[in-house]
């Protein structure tokens, strides 16, 4: 008799093991390199394959860390960093240039378990805006902390700190000599702005903001997104990226945001928490909320732009109403996706 009890109280603990391991082990991650006209008429084969190879490099660093157990935070912001440092993207090096020729950094991260967030805001000498992010949110009682002030705590936090000529690149520099000529051309045939999407309007728009979200073994969900804003941008502006809510938010109870496009719209619109709150209060699913956020709201209004969201569960919806976004993702099954144009 004690035989069978203990054998059923070995069966018990085996299987409850068992059964941790299994929920312990559906991770996922979703990651972006941002949205706008990006036509294949436009790109070459080899430009076309070194953004396929950082996408897939920033994704399989964060999906290393979710399958060694660690958690999502250290996942997004690790596949960010990586971004952040390559310049194809408008992230750290490679951030594109304000009217007065400089690139101020945005960044922001929530952690979806505790639902903590921290955000900077028009840096230039922080070598990782994300990681400045990051350091608000774990090393100090405040939320956002922009320019100067988010510099010196970021210095005395030990980060990274650089020239700011450290993000310049040749291709962003001649970016901006040329939206500048198109302002002037804009200007000339002002009309209106609610087309829906933008790429009519602004055939040279792109957004070339970094973002990724995951989800861990633990069942928490993260959120990250850095960026240089828009090309062109004047007078301190602070786009969405930055604003949680808008650009960036994480709750384990809904799903993590992600965002990339024209973030005026994005802030007024709420977008990454109207995306969590339509799961939470109208039950809507991970692809309907964020479908009905990207390709009905912000077409309505005019503003061009995507998301990459994940849910609890590791459902992962990549929605965009620009011609192309820069996307990748490793599913709960391990399977992997890159895609850049709409087709795919
Ligand atoms: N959303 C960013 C901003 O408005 C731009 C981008 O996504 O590239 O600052």
């Amino acid at each position: 008799m004690k035989r069978f009890i203990y054998f059923f109280i070995l069966l018990f603990i085996s299987t409850s093991v068992l059964g941790q391991n299994q929920t312990r082990g559906k991770v996922a991650i979703a990651i972006h390199g941002g949205a706008g006209t990006i036509k294949r008429e436009n790109m070459s084969p080899e430009r076309e394959a070194e953004y396929r190879a950082k996408l897939e490099e920033a994704l399989k660093a964060g999906h290393k860390i979710l399958e060694e157990g660690g958690n999502s935070l250290d996942a997004v912001v690790a596949a960010i960093q990586i971004m952040e440092e390559s310049p194809l993207f408008n992230a750290g090096k490679g951030a594109v240039f304000t009217n007065e020729g400089k690139n101020e950094l945005d960044a922001a991260i929530m952690d979806g378990q505790s639902l903590q967030a921290g955000a900077v805001a028009g840096i230039s000498t922080v070598k990782s805006p994300i990681s400045a992010a990051r350091a608000v949110m774990e090393s100090s009682p405040h939320v956002m902390m922009i320019g100067k002030g988010a510099e010196q705590f970021a210095q005395e936090q030990g980060l990274e700190i650089v020239d700011p000529s450290y993000f310049y690149t040749d291709t962003r520099y001649e970016q901006l000599q040329r939206i500048k000529n198109t302002e002037k051309q804009q200007l000339d045939h002002d009309g209106d702005n609610r087309q829906g999407l933008l790429d009519q309007k602004f055939p040279d728009r792109k957004f070339g903001t970094v973002g990724a979200v995951a989800l861990d073994m633990d069942g928490n969900l993260a959120a990250a997104t850095s960026t240089g804003g828009m090309t062109n941008k004047r007078y301190g502006r602070v786009g969405d990226v930055p604003i949680i809510g808008a650009g960036t938010y994480a709750d384990n109870n809904s799903c993590a945001v992600s965002a990339t496009g024209h973030g005026e719209y994005f802030i007024r619109s709420v977008v990454a928490y109207d995306i969590a709150a339509l799961m939470k209060y109208k039950g809507l699913s991970l692809n309907d909320a964020a479908s009905q956020v990207i390709k009905e709201k912000l077409v309505e209004m005019g503003g061009g732009g995507g998301v990459i969201s994940i849910d609890a569960k590791g459902n992962i919806a990549l929605p965009f109403n620009t011609a192309g976004m820069y996307r990748a993702s490793i599913d709960t099954q391990g399977q992997m996706y890159i895609g850049i144009y709409e087709d795919e």
